[in-house]
C-alpha cells in the first residue's frame, strides 16, 4: 500500500552510504512513529545498525543528540520536521515526511467560511508546502487575493511551527484572515493566537473546514482566568526545558528575578517532559512558568492542576504588559 507520507528511503539509503554510517538512530515525531521497524530494516539492509528512537518527539526543537551519542551512534535521521536548530555537532539527516494527500477537496470547502474576505494569508507546515502553488492557484481562480509569508526564519516560505508563526507575521497587516492547511486544530490555534486574525482550516486528512473563531474565543477565557488565578500565587516554579531547541536559561532568569521583584518565593525546576504528574510532585507551588515549549501551556492547560503560565503571560500577571499586548500578537515571541 502507498504512505501517506513520502519517507525519501532513496534519499536516507544515499545518506548512508555517503557518510559511511555504521550505526543510525532515528527519530520520528509520534504521527509517523508506526514507520520505524520498516525504515531500520531498510537501513539494516544497507549493512547498517538501525535504532528506532521510542521516546516522545513533538519538534524540531527535540533533536536526539544526547541519545546518539549516548548510544555511540554515527547519524541521527529527525523525521517529520525541518531544520530548526544550528547544529554542526553530529552528523543529522533531516527528512520532512512530506504528505501525499490531496489537499483540493479540503481547500474547496474552506472557500465557503472564506467568502466574506479577499485577502487571504496562506499557511501551512512542512508537509504540505509542495502544495501551495496549488492552493494558491485554487483561490485565485475564485477570485482572492493570495499571500504566503516568508520571514526568512524558517526552512520554507508559508510555513508555520508550533512555536514560530513568523512567516504569518510578515504578512499579518496585509490580509483580512489566514486559511490553514493541514491537520488538525495545532497549528490554526497558533496562527489565530500569533496574528490575531480569523483562521480558517482546511484540513486534507479528515477532509473537513472549518474555522477556529469560536475555539480562540474559549481559550483566551481560560488563559485569563489562569493569569488571574497566578497573580494570587505566592510561590512560583519556574521551568527550565532541557530538551535541545527548549532550554532558554537566560529567560529562565530574567522570570526568577522578575518574580522575585514581586515578592515571590521562586524555584527553578530544569525538566524534559513538563506533564502533571512531574508537577503535582510539587505541591507548595502554587503555579508555574513555562520557558520551555509554550504549547504546553496553551493546549493542554485543564490537565495541570496549577496554573502554567508563559513568559509574557507572567508579565501580564505582573503588571509589565497589558492583556490587549498579549491578544494584539504577544503570545509567541518570533
Ligand atoms: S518548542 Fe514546542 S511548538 Fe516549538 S517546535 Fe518544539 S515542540 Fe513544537
Amino acid at each position: 500500500m502507498r504512505k501517506s507520507h513520502d519517507l525519501e528511503q532513496r534519499r536516507l539509503a544515499e545518506k548512508i552510504l555517503k557518510a559511511r554510517a555504521k550505526f543510525v538512530l532515528i527519530q520520528l515525531p509520534e504521527g509517523l512513529k508506526t514507520y520505524g521497524p520498516e525504515l531500520a530494516y531498510s537501513v539494516e539492509n544497507l549493512g547498517a545498525l538501525a535504532i528506532v528512537s521510542a521516546d516522545p518527539c513533538y519538534g524540531g526543537c527535540d533533536l536526539a543528540i544526547s541519545e546518539a551519542e549516548r548510544l555511540g551512534a554515527d547519524l541521527l535521521v529527525h523525521y517529520g520536521h525541518t531544520k530548526m536548530l544550528e547544529q554542526k555537532a553530529f552528523p543529522t539527516l533531516y527528512i520532512e515526511a512530506k504528505s501525499r494527500r490531496p489537499v483540493k477537496y479540503a481547500v474547496t470547502r474552506a472557500l465557503r467560511l472564506l467568502q466574506k474576505w479577499r485577502r487571504i494569508g496562506l499557511i501551512t507546515t512542512a508537509q504540505h508546502i509542495q502544495s501551495l502553488d496549488e492552493i494558491r492557484s485554487l483561490l485565485v481562480e475564485k477570485g482572492k487575493v493570495v499571500l504566503i509569508g516568508d520571514s526568512g526564519k524558517l526552512e520554507h516560505a508559508g510555513q508555520v511551527l508550533g512555536c514560530d508563526y513568523s512567516n504569518a507575521l510578515a504578512i499579518s497587516e496585509d490580509v483580512e484572515c489566514f486559511l490553514f492547511v493541514g491537520g488538525g486544530r495545532f497549528h490554526a490555534l497558533g496562527v489565530s493566537l500569533a496574528t490575531a486574525k480569523p483562521t480558517v482550516v482546511a484540513d486534507p486528512y479528515e477532509k473537513k473546514a472549518f474555522s477556529m473563531l469560536e475555539e480562540v474565543r474559549v481559550l483566551l477565557k481560560k488563559r485569563w482566568a489562569s493569569i488571574y488565578e497566578a497573580r494570587k500565587a505566592e510561590q512560583i516554579g519556574v521551568l527550565i526545558g532541557l530538551k535541545t531547541g527548549q532550554k532558554r536559561l537566560d529567560l529562565a532568569f530574567r522570570m526568577k528575578r522578575m518574580l522575585e521583584n514581586a515578592k515571590k518565593r521562586v524555584t527553578l525546576f530544569a525538566l524534559r517532559e513538563i506533564t502533571p504528574s512531574t508537577l503535582m510532585q510539587f505541591p507548595t507551588i502554587h503555579a508555574f512558568v513555562n520557558t520551555a515549549c509554550p504549547r504546553l501551556s496553551l493546549d493542554n492547560a485543564e490537565s495541570f492542576r496549577k496554573p502554567l503560565l508563559t513568559p509574557n503571560e507572567t508579565l501580564v500577571a505582573l503588571g509589565k504588559m497589558s492583556w490587549e499586548q498579549l491578544c494584539q500578537k504577544g503570545w509567541f515571541e518570533n
